[in-house]
C-alpha cells in the first residue's frame, strides 16, 4: 500500500497562512509547478536553496508513493530589470554587454544551472519548459483576457487592468497587500505613462528598436510580460487548477499575485490549491550582494575558492547544512555553520556504514517503530527537515550503542532501522555517501593496479604469480574476468 494512504501530510499554505492537510485533486497524483531561474547569470546561492527545498519536497512526495508531475520553467525572455514593466530585458542586456546572441546567454547559464543542481544532487523536474517555447500560448491568453475586458492595448503594449479585476476579485489575496500598496515597481521610463493605473502590469510589451528578442503579435512586434509565462506553462502542463505552486519568498509579489489574476480571468478558476514559498538565504548575517563583496557562487563552496570560507565543502555537506534549517526559515550561510554540519554529515555516514556490522538478538531493547513514526511525523509536519535530522541523529546513537552491545535489536527491527535510515538520508534528503564513494574509488585503483601486475606476470610467463593474484582476489570476493578487451573485475 502506498505510504500516502497512512500518512497525513500537512503543508503550510501561503494563501491561508496556515498548515492544511494536503489533499491532491486526483488521488495518488500531484501536480507541482515551481518558478525556475532567469538564465542571465550564474545561479544565485539563494536560488540554489529554493530549488533544493522544492527538490526535498518533490522527493518526499515521491517517497510517499505519489506520482508527481513536477514542472519548473526556464525564463529565457521577458524578465526585465528590477522585475519592472520598463527597462531592458535581463538576457538581452547581458547579450549586448558581451556581444553575443541572447540564446548564447541562455544556453551558457542554463548549462550552469543544471550542472550546479546536479552537483548538489537535485533530481531533474518532469518537464522543464521555456518562456520562448510558449509564445503562442501566451498570446492566446492575452487575447482571451482582452476579450473578457480585463486588459487594454496602449501603443502596441497590453496591460492587465488591476483595478477592474479588484472590483470583483481580491488582488492581493496571496501577498496580503491592499490595492493602494500594490503599485508595481516601475521606473519613470517610457511605458510608465501608458498604464491607466500604476497597479497595472504588462502582459505584452512592444519592443523598442534596440530590443533584440521580439515576436510578432496582433498588437506589435514585442515580447510577453514576465508573469504571463508561468500562467501559460502551468495551465498547459498541469491544468487550470493544480495542487502545488512553489517559488522563492520574493516572488509572492508581484509575480505570483499577477499569476493568480491572469489565470483567474483566463480560466475562471483559481489556479493553485497550495502556495508554498521558500525563505531566503543570507551570508554571514547580511544580504548577499556582489557590490559589497558579501557574495559567494555555489561552485566556490565546493572549491573553497572564496575568502568567506575556511576551506572547501563537499556538495553533500553543503546540502546537509541547508536542510538543517526549515525551508520557511531564513538560512544564515556561514563557514562555521558549514563546518559543524560537515561533522554531523560524517557521523551520519559512519553510522550508516556501521549498520552492516550490527549483530541481532532475539528481542529489541530499542523502540524502532516509535522512532520510525517520529521521522514520518516530522516530514508530515510541513516537511520539517531539522526535526527529521534530529531523529536521524538519534538513530546514530542507536547504531553506536548496538555496536558496543549496550542495546539489542531483533532481525526484523534491524531491517526497519536500515530501510528507514537509508530512505530518509538518501531518497528524501538526497544526500550521497561521499565517504563510501571515496573508498570505492580507491578500491578500483588498487584492483586495476593488481590487474596490471598480473598482466606483467603473464607476459613474463610467471604463471604462479598470475594465478596467485587471481586466487587471492577471489578469496576477497573480487572476480577477475579475462576478455578480448583486457581484464575486468566484479566485486561480490
Ligand atoms: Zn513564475
Amino acid at each position: 500500500m502506498e505510504l500516502y494512504k497512512t500518512n497525513q501530510l500537512k503543508i503550510y499554505n501561503s494563501l491561508s497562512k496556515s498548515k492544511e492537510i494536503f489533499k491532491p485533486l486526483i488521488e495518488g497524483k500531484v501536480g507541482m509547478y515551481v518558478c525556475g531561474p532567469t538564465v542571465y547569470s550564474n545561479v544565485h546561492l539563494g536560488n540554489v536553496r529554493t530549488f533544493m527545498s522544492f527538490d526535498m519536497i518533490f522527493r518526499y512526495l515521491k517517497h510517499l508513493g505519489y506520482k508527481v508531475r513536477y514542472v519548473r520553467n526556464i525564463t529565457d525572455a521577458g524578465h526585465l530589470e528590477n522585475d519592472a514593466d520598463a527597462g531592458e530585458d535581463r538576457i538581452a542586456k547581458k547579450a549586448r554587454l558581451e556581444e553575443i546572441e541572447p540564446m548564447e546567454v541562455v544556453q551558457r547559464y542554463t548549462v550552469d544551472f543544471h550542472e550546479t543542481l546536479q552537483t548538489i544532487n537535485n533530481l531533474p523536474p518532469s518537464i522543464e519548459p521555456t518562456a520562448t517555447g510558449h509564445i503562442v500560448e501566451q498570446i492566446e491568453i492575452i487575447k482571451d483576457i482582452i476579450e473578457k475586458g480585463f486588459a487594454y492595448v496602449e501603443n502596441g503594449s497590453v496591460y492587465f487592468d488591476v483595478l477592474k479585476y479588484n472590483e470583483k476579485e481580491h488582488y492581493g489575496i496571496l501577498s496580503g497587500r491592499n490595492i493602494e500598496d500594490s503599485i508595481h515597481n516601475t521606473r519613470e521610463l517610457d511605458g510608465q505613462s501608458e498604464k491607466k493605473n500604476p497597479q497595472d502590469f504588462a502582459l505584452w510589451k512592444k519592443a523598442d528598436e534596440r530590443h533584440i528578442m521580439r515576436w510578432p503579435s496582433p498588437w506589435s512586434n514585442g515580447f510577453p510580460g514576465w508573469h504571463l509565462e508561468c500562467s501559460a506553462m502551468s495551465t498547459k502542463y498541469l491544468g487550470e487548477t493544480f495542487d502545488i505552486h512553489g517559488g522563492g519568498m520574493d516572488l509572492k509579489f508581484p509575480h505570483h499575485e499577477c499569476e493568480i489574476a491572469q489565470s483567474k480571468v483566463n480560466n475562471g478558476v483559481y489556479p493553485v490549491n497550495y502556495w508554498m514559498h521558500a525563505n531566503m538565504l543570507i551570508l554571514n548575517g547580511q544580504k548577499m550582494a556582489k557590490s559589497t563583496g558579501n557574495y559567494i557562487l555555489p561552485n566556490e563552496i565546493f572549491s573553497g575558492d572564496n575568502k568567506i570560507l575556511s576551506k572547501a565543502f563537499s556538495p553533500s555537506a553543503t546540502r546537509f547544512f541547508m536542510l538543517q534549517a526549515n525551508y520557511r526559515s531564513i538560512l544564515d550561510f556561514t563557514s562555521a555553520g558549514l563546518e559543524a554540519s560537515e561533522k554531523g554529515y560524517i557521523k551520519l555516514m559512519e553510522a550508516l556504514s556501521g549498520l552492516d556490522k550490527i549483530e541481532t538478538s532475539k528481542t529489541s531493547s530499542i523502540a524502532i517503530n516509535a522512532w520510525k513514526q517520529k521521522c514520518y511525523d516530522a516530514m508530515n509536519d510541513d516537511f520539517n527537515t531539522p526535526v527529521l535530522i534530529a531523529h536521524l541523529f538519534e538513530a546514530v546513537k542507536f547504531v553506536n550503542l548496538l555496536l558496543d552491545k549496550k542495546e539489542s535489536i531483533s532481525v526484523e527491527d534491524l531491517a526497519t532501522l536500515k530501510s528507514t535510515f537509508n530512505a530518509f538520508v538518501f531518497d528524501v534528503l538526497g544526500l550521497k555517501n561521499e565517504l563510501q564513494e571515496d573508498s570505492s574509488d580507491k578500491l578500483s585503483g588498487v584492483v586495476e593496479m593488481l590487474i596490471a601486475m598480473r598482466k606483467d606476470a603473464r607476459d613474463n610467463k610467471d604463471w604462479a604469480m598470475s594465478d596467485k593474484i587471481r586466487d587471492e582476489l577471489a578469496i576477497l570476493g573480487i572476480q577477475l574476468k579475462d576478455g578480448k578487451e583486457g581484464t575486468t573485475f566484479s566485486v561480490n
